[in-house]
């Protein structure tokens, strides 16, 4: 996964480059490392295992002078999570430094040709044998260093987005991208930015430009960027305004980013719903859907690819989809599906939800599906993404930057956004009535309010994981709807307070799992008013008479539910298909309690990286 960026120009590059790493760090923070030429044309690098305060730390004392420098903070994928693996890696020469997000999937075969060649490795990474390669290639062809890159780039397989910058050239970064982001930030004119994510740079520069897969730029201070393809053909590109403010990256008062997520969601769904669902006369408008109807409503089918929690969301758009739509709806895990030879037809839809849109098997997915000859949607947060530009059409979840790697108000918005999907594909189809449509879509444009009213169960949600937060196990039950969003709740808490939870659709306890009960295996209840109430009662009422201990997630004022609970977390109504939004707001405050209370760190829990952009 891991975040790169890159400064060329008059100022001085280092400050620049930690900003950005900071903000790049919920991509990766195994080790991080920078790379400067200073005005003697040496190639001075520093790097270190540990998030990027440790870095910065660490380079206090030393010169980090220099106006062009790259630097990186790494999600290992090959070799431990060292000083030595940590980028940026020099070439043998030391003359070339490069960072890299991806993987170089056949670096095994490079490097035992240039072990041949006399090539000694000091990392275990892929990355260093492409810096290796692209030296020997210059070396053998005695070509400039572009050329190079170009050549060794057509025999690297894999993902990458690298920078490279070279002792004795102060004045340039090479930069290339296969199926890892990468966005060159416009400054003065001849200066520029890079960045695996445009929002971490944006109070340099608004102005960006994409680059395609296997393409190659040139940014040289002082003059105009050239971007190429491997060919060595010069390729026309376009710049992008990206509008964002500095205050949506960061905490505004709250103590991690993931509490500030959650308590923005009254704001995001608004932001989510705006413009499209008129408060006048509750019609629905996505652009996407409208100007595709007819490939929605001839659909034999449709798919959704997606992993971790937009799979969750994916299984809540199934039940909307068959139920309101009554269209089939299979859901894949991307990295699944890409690799099992899936049957797809022409007339399918698939949809790819992702929250960065740079999810590297979701990607995978879309390429696959599009070969069929499917039509591909695509629903995303990051504008510009690469799943954003590589499907047909799609819908925005516009619910802000989200830095906190466990997700939460993009979950709510890509639940919402189906829901809108879903009501507006019905209403064409004819598959829902006018009350139906116009109930839901009223109850989408109440639902801040009902949010807001839910956030206020903070203190007590606070108060009650004090009491489970040594608990070493958890189940989350929850049926129709609401078991998707069980699985969601047992991955929140998965994810932030390493205990292990796990999501299981109620009725299902009975078939095996109900064994795991005892009085130290809490069981988190989702028994809203809905329409297998009756059912799920029933079941909580199993795990109950075998001295499992309940919380549950009820209606407020439920008696039936309260009586047979230990602790209840109660929120209020809306309709069935909505419910999963309203209750997944305190299942996200019970496992952020919990890991804080566990001394976890929150915002960037271990192993984890947000948006994965490696298979
Ligand atoms: N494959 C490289 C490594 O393990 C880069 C990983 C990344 O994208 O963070 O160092």
């Amino acid at each position: 996964m891991c975040g790169i960026v890159g400064y060329v120009g008059n100022k001085t590059a280092c400050p620049i480059l930690l900003n950005g790493l900071h903000r790049l760090e919920y991509r990766g923070y195994d080790s991080a490392g920078v790379a400067i030429i200073g005005a003697d044309n040496e190639l001075k690098i520093y790097k270190c295992k540990g998030k990027v305060d440790e870095l910065e730390n660490f380079i206090a004392d030393k010169d980090t002078e220099g106006t062009v420098g790259i630097a990186h903070t790494r999600w290992a994928t090959h070799g431990a999570p060292n000083n030595i693996n940590a980028h940026p890696h020099l070439s043998q020469s030391g003359q070339i430094a490069m960072i890299h997000n991806g993987i170089i999937e056949n670096f095994r075969v490079l490097k035992e040709a240039l072990d041949k060649e006399g090539f000694d490795f000091r990392s275990s990474t892929d990355s260093e044998v492409l810096v290796n390669l692209i030296e020997h290639i210059r070396n053998v062809n005695g070509c400039p260093l572009e050329d190079a890159v170009r050549v060794a780039l057509k025999r690297a397989v894999g993902a990458y987005a690298i920078a490279i910058i070279e002792k004795g050239n102060p004045n340039r970064i090479i930069a290339a991208k296969q199926s890892s982001p990468m966005a060159i930030g416009l400054g003065e004119p001849g200066e520029y930015y890079l960045s695996s994510d445009a929002a971490s740079i944006i109070e340099y520069t608004k102005d960006f430009v994409y680059i395609n897969d296997g393409e190659m730029a040139v940014l040289e201070k002082g003059k105009p960027l050239q971007v190429f393809s491997l060919d060595n053909e010069p390729v026309a590109f376009s710049t992008a305004r990206l509008d964002l403010s500095i205050s949506q990256l960061e905490k505004g008062g709250y103590e991690h980013f993931m509490l500030k997520e959650i308590n923005e969601q009254p704001k995001t769904i608004i932001d989510c719903t705006r413009g499209r669902i008129s408060p006048e006369t509750l019609e629905i408008t996505l652009n996407g859907v409208a100007n595709n109807i007819d490939r929605f409503l001839n659909a034999r089918r449709i798919i959704f690819v997606a992993c971790g929690t937009s799979w969750h969301a994916a299984l809540i758009g199934e039940h909307l989809f068959e139920d309101i739509c009554r269209i089939p709806v299979e859901v894949e895990y991307a990295s699944e599906f890409r690799y099992r030879n899936p049957v797809i037809f022409p007339d399918d839809v698939v949809i790819a939800v992702s929250q960065s849109g740079e999810t590297a098997d979701t990607l995978a997915a879309i390429e696959l599906a599009r070969k069929s000859g499917a039509f591909v949607y695509g629903i995303n947060n990051v504008i510009g993404s690469s799943i954003a530009r590589a499907t047909d059409s799609g819908t925005y979840i516009h619910v802000g930057p989200e830095i906190g790697v466990a997700s939460t108000k993009a979950f709510t918005g890509q639940v919402t956004v189906m829901t809108m999907m879903a009501l507006m594909i019905a209403k064409r189809k004819g598959t829902v009535s006018d009350e139906y449509y116009r109930e839901v879509s009223a109850a989408l444009l109440k639902l801040p309010e009902l949010i807001e009213e839910t956030l206020k169960l903070d203190g007590e949600i606070a108060e009650m994981a004090k009491i489970f937060t040594y608990a070493r196990n958890f189940i989350y039950l929850g049926r129709g709807y609401n078991y998707p969003t069980a699985l969601e709740g047992a991955l929140k808490l998965k994810e932030i307070s390493y205990v292990h939870a796990e999501g299981y659709p109620a009725a299902e306890m009975k078939h095996g799992a109900i064994a795991l009960i005892d009085a130290e295996m809490p069981s988190v209840a989702i028994v809203t008013p809905d329409s297998t109430y009756e059912k799920t009662l029933s079941n909580v009422e199993e795990v109950k008479a075998r001295g499992g201990k309940i919380i549950s997630v009820m209606a407020k004022g439920d008696e039936l539910v309260r009586r047979i609970s230990d602790f209840t977390i109660e929120v209020p109504v809306t309709t069935e298909c909505l419910m999963p939004i309203v209750v997944s707001v305190p299942l996200q405050l019970l496992a952020y309690h919990i890991a804080v209370n566990k001394g976890r760190n929150v915002d960037q829990p271990r192993n984890l990286a947000k948006s994965v952009t490696v298979e």
